[in-house]
């Protein structure tokens, strides 16, 4: 199914809530569909990109071009034993409505990932995480459309580059490829990961470390610290948390004693909390004209009312000049430009 609009409204379409219009959206559910749109020369001249839910990007003005969007809704069991179930899910699909169907099937392994804003498709695209779970654990292959070979490729987790909110999908084959579906390994067994912040605590209050009581307490926590899109436009986290050398950690450590520092996962290394950072340099709740940082997560921008992207881009360069110049640390967004 192919539906192509002209000149549309993405001021509903992005959770900051910016203004602005694309020239052309084109909605398709699947691969065959995406070899027609791009057998038009038309489209295949100029420029394009893929939208999703629009909860990890920052629009500073119109979109001249193609915004593609996968409508497709389908989610497979695709294989069954007795520890593991594959389950492929189309790219279109609202993300948390694939990890409510996950718990309802008593799947272990996209709890923790419960309440996260946008798509399936756009998952494996920066690696989301949270609560200690990155889309990656549970990802076993990623079906994407290249564009210059007009084929379908599916790449092993091994081949995406997955990292700290990164993958091959924001690098090498950024332009180049459409995600069209997702393939993702679920556990049959009880599995409760924890050990993260409050979690465990809240879990427990819910009634204990059941599917359907884990993603309950992980979205009471989100509910209480996180902005809601639908009241206070933003796009989650703004900046990545940085990881530094654990040499560059320790010097930190004993100029700022009450720093906190995380395991990054890789060797030699250490994660900062950005936010962190960014309260300890005053800018917590506070605001530049109609953009602002989140009163109670300094990570997260938010759009007052009426911001426009170069609002909320003035606010970023001045926060990242701030924790510069406190602590020598080059913050790097998270969120995409336009
Ligand atoms: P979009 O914003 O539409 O797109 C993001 C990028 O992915 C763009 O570059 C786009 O071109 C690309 N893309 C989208 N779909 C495809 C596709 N099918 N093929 C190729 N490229 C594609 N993120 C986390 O990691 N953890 C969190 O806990 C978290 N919490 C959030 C909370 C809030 C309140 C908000 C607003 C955001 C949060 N985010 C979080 C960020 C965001 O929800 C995720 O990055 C999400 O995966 C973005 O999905 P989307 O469909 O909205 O992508
Ligand atoms: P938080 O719990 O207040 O923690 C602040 C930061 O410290 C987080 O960014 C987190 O890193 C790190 N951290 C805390 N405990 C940790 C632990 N036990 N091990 C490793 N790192 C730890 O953060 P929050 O804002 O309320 O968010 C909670 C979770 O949701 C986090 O995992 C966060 O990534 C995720 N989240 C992400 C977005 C986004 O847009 N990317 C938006 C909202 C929430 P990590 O971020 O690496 O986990």
């Amino acid at each position: 199914m192919i539906n192509e609009r002209h000149d549309v409204d993405l001021s509903g379409l992005n959770t900051f809530g910016i203004g602005a219009r694309c020239e052309r959206m084109i909605e398709f559910t699947d691969s065959a569909d995406l070899r027609d749109i791009f057998s038009r020369p038309d489209i295949a001249r100029e420029h394009w990109d893929v939208l999703g839910g629009g909860s990890n990007i920052l629009l500073t003005g119109d979109f001249h071009g193609t915004l593609l969007k996968h409508a497709g809704s389908q989610m497979t069991i695709t294989s069954l034993d007795s520890h593991i179930a594959e389950v492929r899910v189309d790219a279109g699909v609202v993300w948390d409505d694939f990890v409510q169907w996950a718990v309802d099937h008593d799947f272990w392994g996209a709890e923790n990932l419960s309440g996260i804003p946008g798509t399936v498709g756009a998952a494996p695209v920066q690696n989301i995480g949270a609560y200690g779970v990155e889309a990656k654990d549970i990802i076993c292959s990623v079906e994407a459309y290249d564009v210059l070979t007009g084929k379908v490729t599916t790449l092993a987790s091994a081949h995406c580059g997955f990292g700290y909110r990164d993958s091959i999908f924001k690098r090498m084959l950024k332009g180049r490829t459409i995600i069209t579906a997702v393939n993702f390994a679920l556990g049959l067994e009880s599995s409760p990961r924890l050990d993260y912040g409050d979690l465990l605590t809240e879990t427990e209050s819910a009634g204990g470390a059941t599917l359907s009581n884990i993603r309950a307490a992980v979205m009471s926590i989100r509910d209480r610290k996180l902005p809601d899109p639908h009241e206070t436009g933003n796009a989650g986290s703004f900046f990545k948390n940085p990881v530094v050398t654990q040499t560059f950690a320790e010097k930190l450590k004993s100029d700022h004693p009450s720093i906190p520092l995380y395991p990054s996962g890789i060797d030699g290394t250490t994660k900062l909390a950005a936010g962190w950072l960014i309260d300890s340099c005053g800018w917590k709740g506070r605001s530049l004209g109609r953009a602002g940082v989140h009163p109670r997560q300094a990570l997260v921008l938010v759009n007052l009312g009426g911001a426009t992207g170069h609002d909320i881009l003035t606010l970023a360069r001045r926060i990242r000049e701030d924790v510069h110049a406190a602590f020598g640390v080059d913050l790097e967004m998270e969120v995409n430009v336009w």
